[in-house]
């Protein structure tokens, strides 16, 4: 069976009714016969078969042993948080998700829990921050919004020699394109809100393990800290993993030729694109994600500086200025300005977010157009930098 069919046969008929579509299940608790004797569900917050029929949805697409979902993508990452005591330790991948760098930094700092910022291009970074406190080493490959690639198969060898879990945020990768769990990491994680749910009109987040024991823990967490999805967005999520293949795939091969084309324009300084043969760990790429890179293309400017990039991202048509990423509709964002603005300007610099940089979401609209829109952005900027001399 092919991935595609895979998804959509993963998807049940609603056995009660014979419903092509999963049921939304909204109620906040369920009728018991006697107490403790029910039908599976007691209270919307342990469970909802809404929330259960895309739980094992996901565990499928990440061939995972299960899945949790949640209400946003750092409700996802707290989850896994919570794994962890005071006095333990992360090595985490130095250019992590902002939102994850501060809910690290700012919420569970405080509780004990130290985090060591590795470069983890070179897998054989992370030995030098391994001891016997290190519980968890954290990756996002690709990276955001630099697109740093780290090698989850030797990472992951070298973590289980310690019994250290690895966990992969593999949001920008999607599961279309890596399945980290295949390559040795204990945990994935998704902010669904970005390819899974692909139309930006929802939050989520989903924990995926593969292991009985991991499990029975991060349920436990779920229902106990209670940051669960809801049944309505569980209902739209699965309604956009259905096409979750055909827009990734699409998103993919135009952010390819998206990056071919900037790497031709005479105002591009660099191209940051895991697809360009010349990207740093390009093979790596090429092998753990299928051939498939991502829809997210970056780029700096030769003229380096903050105000031309505000003048390119807000002279697109298509690429709306808007945070997030994923979705069906191409975004164009200014980390300096948007995502990474908390970020203190010289921590920026050196994790290679240039002042001038500027990141692409690539949509499903045809590659030609968002060419040309690039195109024309770049006549406005280069009229106007005319008008000022
Ligand atoms: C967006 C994002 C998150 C956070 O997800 P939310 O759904 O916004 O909470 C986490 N990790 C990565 C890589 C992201 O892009």
């Amino acid at each position: 069976m092919q991935k595609t069919t895979n998804i959509i046969h993963s998807i049940p008929v609603d056995e009660a009714t014979g419903s092509i579509s999963v049921p939304i299940y909204q109620t906040a608790t369920f009728v018991q016969q006697a107490p403790g004797i029910n039908k599976g569900y007691d209270y919307g917050r342990s469970n909802n078969p809404t929330r259960h029929a895309l739980e094992k949805i996901v565990a499928n697409l990440e061939n995972g042993k299960a899945a949790f979902a949640f209400a946003t993508g750092l409700a996802a990452i707290d989850a896994v948080l919570k794994l962890l005591s005071t006095g333990d330790e992360i090595i985490a991948v130095d250019d992590i998700y902002g939102g994850a760098y501060r809910l690290f930094t700012h919420v569970y700092q405080k509780f004990g829990i130290k985090v060591h910022y590795v470069d983890t291009t070179n897998a054989e970074n992370v030995l030098d921050f391994i001891n016997d406190k290190t519980k968890i080493i954290w990756l996002e490959s690709p990276t955001n919004p630099t697109l740093k690639i780290s090698d989850i198969k030797k990472i992951s060898a070298i973590a289980h020699i310690k019994n250290i879990l690895v966990v992969v945020d593999n949001t920008f990768a999607s599961p279309v394109s890596q399945q980290p769990l295949g390559l040795g990491a204990d945990i994935v994680i998704h902010s669904g809100t970005k390819y899974l749910g692909g139309h930006s009109d929802l939050l989520a987040g989903l924990v995926i393990v593969n292991t009985n024991e991991l499990a029975e823990l991060i349920k436990f967490i779920q229902n106990a800290s209670g940051g669960i999805l809801g049944p309505q967005d569980c209902w739209l999520l699965i309604r956009g993993i259905e096409t979750v293949t055909l827009r990734v795939e699409r998103q993919c091969s135009t952010a390819l030729q998206v990056a071919q084309f900037l790497l031709q324009c005479d105002e591009v300084e660099e191209v940051f694109y895991p697809g360009l043969p010349n990207h740093l760990n390009h093979e790596i790429a090429k092998e753990q994600q299928n051939g498939l890179y991502g829809g997210v293309v970056s780029f700096s400017l030769k003229e380096n500086t903050e105000e031309v990039a505000t003048k390119f991202v807000t002279s697109t048509n298509y690429f709306k200025l808007a945070e997030s990423l994923g979705g069906v509709k191409s975004l164009i964002c200014q980390p300096s300005q948007m995502t990474h603005k908390s970020i203190p300007r010289e921590k920026r610099l050196q994790s290679g977010i240039a002042d001038s940089l500027i990141r692409l979401s690539c949509g499903i609209e045809e590659a030609e157009d968002l060419i040309g829109d690039i195109e024309q952005a770049f006549q406005k900027i280069n009229s106007t930098t005319i008008i000022h001399q």
